[in-house]
């Protein structure tokens, strides 16, 4: 299972950063929004279908999760032998929670290429990638107690405020990489192809990681 389209969560009465002619659902409280857009197919469950539902049960440890199962997440990484990495944590029967901007992100952090798979990738350095996932995913949350992340347009992961500087590679192509200044890359990979940013010198490819 892959996520398509994008959920949004905003405050009540925010204004959405999409078009809403792209809005396919709208899950409201009196306190937050949480608007679907572009979503192909979605389905509604009551409580007691969940546990009939294979997909929900079969998701992996939740990354937001304060009791984030780390020894499941990494064993479910390993059974994805010659998958690259970044297609390992956007599968939510992996991990769930990461999208495709985290991708990128997680990778350039820990070095590794975007083709690099999980077999050529040691234990230790895939327990930093979902730490890292962990991290940036949490910075972006604004109630870790209820996990509610509210849309403000962007994620960040530099630390940085100013906007032009939230992000480390993705939507970076040929702008200097904030480490070491080579110009970032672009890739399409993976089943969607879905497009990876990377630092052609901070990733390099390399025989083990
Ligand atoms: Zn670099």
């Amino acid at each position: 299972m892959r996520m398509n389209g994008s959920w949004h969560v905003y405050r009540a009465g925010e204004r959405w950063q999409r078009a809403r002619r792209d809005m396919r659902i709208v899950v409201a409280t009196d306190a937050y929004e949480a608007v679907a857009f572009s979503v192909p197919v979605a389905e509604f469950l009551r409580e007691r279908d969940l546990q009939r539902q294979e997909d929900l049960r079969e998701m992996g440890p939740d990354l937001l999760s304060d009791d984030f199962d780390r020894a499941e997440a990494l064993r479910r990484l390993r059974e994805q032998g010659n998958v690259t990495v970044g297609d390992a944590l956007l599968n939510q029967r992996v991990v769930a929670g990461a999208g495709n901007v985290y991708r990128s992100e997680v990778l350039f952090l820990c070095g590794i290429h975007p083709r690099a798979t999980v077999d050529v990738v040691t234990d230790a350095a895939l327990e930093e990638a979902l730490s890292t996932a962990r991290r940036l995913m949490r910075a972006n949350v604004v109630d870790p107690q209820s996990s509610i992340v509210t849309y403000t347009g962007y994620r960040r992961t530099t630390r940085r405020a100013d906007p032009a500087e939230r992000l480390w590679v993705y939507g970076r192509a040929r702008k200097p990489c904030r480490k070491c200044g080579a110009p970032i890359r672009v890739v399409r990979i993976g089943p969607y192809a879905r497009l990876t940013y990377y630092c052609p010198r901070c990733q390099p490819v390399a025989a083990t990681y």
